[in-house]
């Protein structure tokens, strides 16, 4: 309210939890009466109404609130256990095509003695084994919740991001957030004989463990590296990563493009720790391979927690996404990208879709993205043919022109800014603090 922000501050030792796992510390900003006032709200949840946990850090819980926020916690935890949903499974799995249901309304799997309990919810029959192995297509969609919207990528973008790891010589595959890429990984496990690749979800949608087994998907929260599967679900993870020496592990993580990068870097750290370990000869000082992927313009955000990144060209399409994906008539460029601490002239991009290699850079560009001699680099970051300003000293977007007010380049429409002072948030300049890339907003 108010035009107000919110800054992150991170995971703080000693938070209070939600049924989300510990919360994290926020500051209030740019608003008057409460200006500078920290407190504690959900990781996970952007929507309040998914998980209202609100606490000023300063505030004093009394015993029997604390009491009761941990009944809450405990009792908002899922119906079933993943144990008990692998049970389920299995019986699911005997049972004769005609008898298999799933709850369009619960998206669960029913078996025959919870009919009745759903007997006004629609549901679908006779679930295929093909039907069980792609349970992002069951489940799917949960576009209209904010705080679990998957967006599934494209067979298309899939299919790439599975062939360059297998190009890559990976084996194993850590699934952060990406259950399209898991489930084709294991669906293709099971049904051809020399595919090699195995991949571990991490995931906050628990709906999955009506599908995959606990060596299969670990219910996981990316902004507090929380496992809601305790000690068990830790060890499950690090096993995965400590086979065969650590080799041949690449994480893909795929999170909602909300602000909180700061807490997704932090969570991913803990990942690349965990595979460090146990301090194997070999990759001591190397980096756990990792793509993630978000949009472009989170491009120096990432880059300030992960240096040894960089981005890739490739436009990463989505099914769901009106913007995101490709139009039926002709392309409608989706901003995602790869970002990798990979060498990126290994990550070969489609040359038929219009990708070139750039020997100068050592990278495969976009079809439009040129190179610019001033800048020595090809400079586009949308794939649009980007242009050289020789007064800003660097190239900038082909809708922009220099504007001699603000001395720099900008839309033509802009309003000027007289302060060249940068974001009151992080100091940067290029940005106000109503759309610093480091707030959420309320
Ligand atoms: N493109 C991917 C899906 C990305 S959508 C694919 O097709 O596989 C973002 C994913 O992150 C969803 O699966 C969602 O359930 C998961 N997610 C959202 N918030 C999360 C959180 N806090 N912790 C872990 N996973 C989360
Ligand atoms: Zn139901
Ligand atoms: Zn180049
Ligand atoms: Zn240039
Ligand atoms: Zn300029």
């Amino acid at each position: 309210p108010g035009g107000g922000g919110l800054a992150l501050l991170g995971l703080a030792p000693g938070a209070p939890s939600c049924p989300h796992g510990p919360a994290l510390l926020f500051v209030k900003v740019g608003q008057a009466k409460e200006e500078g006032r920290r407190f504690y709200a959900c990781s996970a949840c952007r929507d309040r109404r998914d998980c209202n946990f609100f606490q000023w850090e300063d505030e004093k819980v009394s015993e029997t609130r604390l009491a009761a926020r941990e009944e809450y916690n405990r009792n908002h935890q899922p119906f079933f256990t993943h144990r008990q949903n692998v049970e389920r499974y299995k019986n699911f799995v005997l049972l004769p095509l005609a008898k298999r249901r799933f709850c369009q309304e619960c998206k669960q799997l029913l078996l025959p003695a919870e009919w009745e309990k759903h007997s006004d919810h629609q549901f679908l029959c006779d679930i295929s084994t093909a039907q069980l192995k792609s349970p992002s297509q069951l489940l799917y969609p949960l576009e209209n919740k904010k705080t679990n919207a998957q967006y599934l990528f494209a067979d298309r973008s899939c299919q790439f991001l599975l062939d360059l790891i297998i190009d890559l010589g990976f084996r194993r595959v850590l699934s952060v957030g990406t259950p399209r890429l898991h489930e084709m990984i294991q669906s293709k496990a099971s049904q051809e004989e020399d595919f090699r690749v195995r991949s571990l979800l991490l995931d906050i949608d628990f709906r999955y463990s009506q599908f995959y087994t606990e060596d299969e998907f670990c219910h996981y929260n990316m902004f507090n590296h929380y496992f809601f599967g305790g000690e068990a679900a830790h060890e499950t993870c690090r096993k995965f990563l400590y086979q065969d020496n650590g080799e041949r592990v690449i994480m893909v993580t795929d999170p909602p493009f909300g602000g909180l990068v700061e807490a997704l870097a932090s969570s991913f750290k803990k990942l690349m720790a965990m595979w460090k370990e146990p301090e194997k000869e070999g990759h001591n000082n190397q980096e756990m391979p990792m793509f993630w992927i978000f949009p472009y313009f989170f491009e120096s955000r990432i880059l300030e927690f992960f240096p040894s990144f960089s981005m890739m060209d490739y436009q990463v399409d989505y099914d769901n996404h009106a913007l995101y994906k490709h139009g039926k008539t002709g392309r409608r460029q989706s901003p995602v990208r790869i970002f990798t601490n990979l060498t990126p002239s290994m990550i070969v991009l489609p040359v038929e879709e219009g990708y070139r290699f750039c020997a100068v850079c050592q990278r495969y560009v976009s079809s439009g993205n040129q190179h610019c001699e001033a800048c020595n680099s090809c400079t586009s970051k949308d794939g649009r043919r980007w242009k050289h300003c020789v007064l800003c000293k660097k190239c900038v977007k082909p809708s922009w022109f220099h504007c001699n007010n603000c001395n720099c380049c900008a839309l033509q429409n802009h309003t000027c800014e007289k302060t060249d002072a940068g974001c009151f948030v992080c100091g940067k300049a290029g940005h106000k603090r109503s759309t610093c890339p480091s707030l959420s907003h309320t």
